[in-house]
């Protein structure tokens, strides 16, 4: 079994990982780049290593730094959290060949599913049903136009490395899709260091709705049931919450058999998660896997009360999963609400500085999860992320009503968080009356939504 972890990340899910470790009797050491010499996770570590300065160029994203803090602490694993080297099959390589176990998939199931034009054809082999799209990446702009005209209009435009909503276009025409290539092809680059793209038909009015799954490396697999994230601004998820309330008992058990099985049967392996789109019929498609730990995994863990995080670390020590779907029992309703640091009222603006007062809420199924303290000082390096409120009720209304106290709890002072808009979605008819799709803030226009439930200056 593991003995010594090094975190090899930041933010809210360094300290959820450090947890983890702790109840599992696993010794921590935290790397950090400069700018979090001073963060929650390092303050609270057993032991720290700084790896590089405040850019993640050189420091979160620098393999050869992260592995060096692991053989000098002494660690015997390394978890990479979500984002930076999470789902680097180079890096997982890296790691094993120092003899260290990465905490996720091996190397080779990492390079498996890195492409998600390779994972979509992998996928569908195993039987899901896929969005329409190009067979496999776009040669050119010749073979982009072909397929256009095959897969049909409108599209989207997607970087086959892709990931946080960046870098998908759609477009309704040839004309825009032969103008919108070059852009996708350089703005992939720069945000991935990779150009290939891929189309897929645009789906008008559908839902995120995604499975989580464990798998050990023995060859037994179990789901545990879905999340939905269809609340959404430009692509990026903002709130979560399981059940969906978009899908009946029969198209949910569907779902997530399917999706473990298929992954199984494509040969992926440990904690992972498959993501739809669902159309108004209960019709669902495959659009991606996220081969590591998700920001909104907490969703899943307050229904069926296992921890993820924990999972994800004995199955990359190659324990088995020791139970099977029968004992995975989900229960009631849980809903997460990102906060983030943004200005709201000006364009969600990434916001940076001193958090001069920091107040969690309570409560019964009340849950933050947060590296957030007073005098904490944000540094602007990084994304927005500043801590999830997670909020369980025996049932959606139930969940509702607590999230709108610990809402009002919830106190961020010295900058400007989302803290208002999540309680201006708590107000919203179309969301209360869960019958909404991935357009439902973007439609709308975050302004109107705000001003239509919380007058100015009040936040
Ligand atoms: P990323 O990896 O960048 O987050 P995803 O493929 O997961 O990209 O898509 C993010 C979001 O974009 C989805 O949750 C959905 O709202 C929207 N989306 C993605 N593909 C489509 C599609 N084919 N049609 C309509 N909306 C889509």
């Amino acid at each position: 079994m593991i003995q010594r972890v090094l975190i090899a990340n930041r933010g809210e899910i360094a300290v959820r990982v450090l947890r983890a470790c702790r109840s599992m009797g696993i010794e921590a050491v935290v790397a950090h780049s400069e700018a979090d010499a001073d963060s929650r996770a390092v303050l609270m570590a057993d032991e720290s290593i700084c790896i590089g300065p405040a850019e993640s160029a050189r420091s979160y994203l620098s393999a050869a730094s992260v592995i060096s803090a692991a053989l000098v602490s002494g660690c015997d694993a390394i978890h990479p959290g979500y984002g930076f080297l999470s789902e680097d099959d180079a890096f997982a390589e890296m790691t094993r060949a120092h003899d260290l176990i990465f905490i996720g998939p091996s190397p080779e199931v990492l390079e498996k599913f890195a492409s998600k034009a390779g994972t979509r054809e992998l996928l569908a082999a195993q039987g899901l049903p896929m969005v329409p799209g190009s067979h496999g990446m776009l040669r050119d702009d010749a073979h982009a136009l072909e397929e256009a005209e095959r897969v049909g209009y409108p599209l989207l435009i997607k970087p086959s490395a892709g990931g946080g909503g960046k870098g998908m276009r759609m477009v309704r025409t040839p004309r825009e899709l032969q103008q919108a290539l070059t852009v996708c092809r350089s703005e992939a680059r720069a945000a991935f260091g990779d150009d290939s793209l891929y189309l897929e038909k645009w789906l008008e009015r559908t839902r995120h709705v995604e499975v989580q799954v464990l798998i050990d490396q023995h060859g037994n697999g179990v789901h545990i049931g879905e999340r939905d994230c269809s609340v959404q601004r430009r692509h990026q998820k903002i709130v979560e919450e399981a059940p969906s309330p978009a899908i009946d008992d029969a198209t949910r058990t569907e779902l997530a058999e399917s999706a473990v099985a298929a992954a199984m049967a494509a040969g992926y392996e440990n904690v992972g998660t498959l993501e739809f789109l669902v159309d108004g019929d209960g019709n669902y498609y495959f659009i991606e896997i996220n081969a590591r730990i998700q920001v909104e995994h907490p969703v899943t863990e307050m229904l069926s009360g296992i921890d993820i995080v924990a999972e994800q670390i004995r199955l990359a020590a190659g324990e088995e999963l020791g139970y099977s779907q029968d004992a995975v029992r989900l229960r009631g309703h849980a809903i997460e609400f990102r906060i983030n640091a943004e200005d709201v009222r000006h364009d969600f603006q990434p916001q940076a500085g001193l958090v001069e007062h920091y107040v969690p809420p309570g409560g019964a199924g009340i849950r933050m999860e947060t590296h957030l303290y007073s005098g904490y000082d944000v540094p602007p390096y990084y994304d927005s992320l500043l801590g999830k409120l997670i909020v369980w009720g025996p049932d959606r209304e139930a969940a509702v009503a607590r999230s709108r106290v610990a809402l009002r709890e919830l106190l961020v002072e010295g900058i400007a968080t989302n803290i208002p808009f999540h309680r201006a979605i708590l107000e919203d008819e179309t969301f209360l009356s869960g019958g909404f799709d991935t357009n439902l803030l973007d439609r709308k226009g975050a302004a109107a939504f705000l001003a239509a439930v919380e007058p100015e200056g009040e936040a």
